[in-house]
């Protein structure tokens, strides 16, 4: 598979363009119209969608990386994050979304049937965590929809949705996903709450379920390896910032979508910020806990698209 330049590398100039040139970049994809429904389903005032992105190895294998020590902590995600992962959605009662390499699936694919089995999701997450930004839109197109055939073959069920691999949601993304008439899209940063994505000014239906840094455990735990800098932050001001971001959307009735990785949040220390988390969640009243193809298809139907 070749590489082609990076579409997204600063390009010369920018001040000297005139306005055709850079409004059309805004405006290849962008918010539509707000899907926050004006009430969630049995009158509950405020959704709740965890998400787990089992990358597991494929964060390393991706950059053609061989090192074990480096799978290794991807290995671990699925020997001791997942189980405690699900024992603590099981404990709770809480419905939740894993989006999945088609090569993570291919490596564990008895994790998935568990996942599905459990009442969970699974969503599109890439073939092996590839940088789509950098692809050949003939390769990301061909890559997306084999991985959503080797999701279905494994665990038994259509995915609806896709969470590009690290966010990284290319010019060609939309088309994509569109040509695949997949329900939703949760990569992208626009709003907090539920949107109509639009290509080229024009709406397309897909809604949009948005994620933010702020939102993820990866920016609090990821260490860089081999620099100086290995920020890990204690677990308990993830919590409070987690907290707060839900508390924000009880107060304003919106969606608390969550983003998290099971090599990440599933250690020791990390997973009873999770536990904490849901049970400040469920000591408040009016609180839906869905997949987000659940939310993604409730909030389509309340708006009439
Ligand atoms: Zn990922």
């Amino acid at each position: 598979m070749s590489r082609s330049r990076d579409p997204y590398a600063p390009q010369a100039d920018p001040w000297t363009w005139p306005e055709e040139r850079w409004r059309p970049i805004v405006e290849k994809v962008r918010a539509g119209r707000s899907l926050k429904p004006a009430a969630w389903p049995g009158g509950a005032r405020c959704a709740v969608a965890l998400s787990f992105d089992s990358d597991h190895e494929t964060i390393t294998l991706r950059s053609g990386d061989r090192s074990p020590g480096r799978l290794s902590q991807g290995e671990y995600g699925a020997r001791a994050g997942v189980p405690r992962i699900l024992g603590l959605l099981r404990r709770h009662d809480v419905p939740a979304t894993f989006f999945v390499p088609a090569v993570t699936a291919m490596l564990y694919p008895d994790e998935q049937r568990a996942v599905i089995a459990a009442g969970h999701e699974i969503g599109i997450h890439s073939w092996i965590h590839e940088r789509n930004s950098e692809l050949p839109p003939e390769d990301e197109r061909a890559l997306q929809m084999r991985a959503a055939d080797k999701l279905e073959e494994i665990a038994g069920e259509r995915p609806v949705g896709i969470r590009t691999p690290s966010w990284d949601f290319s010019e060609h993304t939309l088309a994509i996903t569109r040509e695949m008439g997949l329900l939703y899209d949760s990569s992208l940063m626009a709003d907090d709450d539920p949107y109509e994505l639009l290509e080229d000014n024009a709406p397309t239906g897909v809604v949009e379920l948005p994620v933010e840094w702020i939102r993820d455990d990866v920016p609090y735990w990821a260490p860089d390896r081999t620099g100086f800098l290995r920020p890990h932050a204690s677990p308990g001001d993830v919590l409070e910032v987690f907290r707060r971001e839900f508390d924000g959307a009880y107060a304003e009735r919106g969606l608390f979508l969550l983003t998290m990785h099971p090599h990440f949040i599933g250690h020791r220390s990390r997973i009873q910020v999770l536990e904490e988390l849901v049970r400040h969640i469920r000591s408040h009243p009016g609180v839906w806990f869905a997949t987000h193809a659940d939310v993604a298809r409730y909030c389509k139907e309340q708006a009439g698209l």
